[in-house]
């Protein structure tokens, strides 16, 4: 199954969600319970080839590991 990568709004809280392609989207945060949650691209090269390799990004997606920039709401997305 595809791996998804959410973010919230609410919290900025950023997770990954493993479902079906035609499985409806996660719209509740689990860690604020609000719905504000959005699907962001995981990387798949598509960031990648849009900034023309400004930088490269880490591989695992645009909220990276937990634990990182995201965790203090510091993430750029
Ligand atoms: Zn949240």
């Amino acid at each position: 199954m595809p791996l998804y990568d959410y973010k919230c709004d609410g919290c900025q809280h950023c997770f990954e969600v493993s479902h079906a392609m035609a499985a409806p989207a996660i719209k509740v945060c689990p860690e604020c319970g609000k719905k504000r949650v959005r699907k962001v691209l995981s990387t798949g090269g598509v960031l990648n080839s849009s900034k023309g390799g400004q930088d490269a990004s880490p591989p695992s997606g645009p909220c990276a590991s937990m634990g990182g920039g995201c965790a203090g709401g510091m993430c750029p997305m």
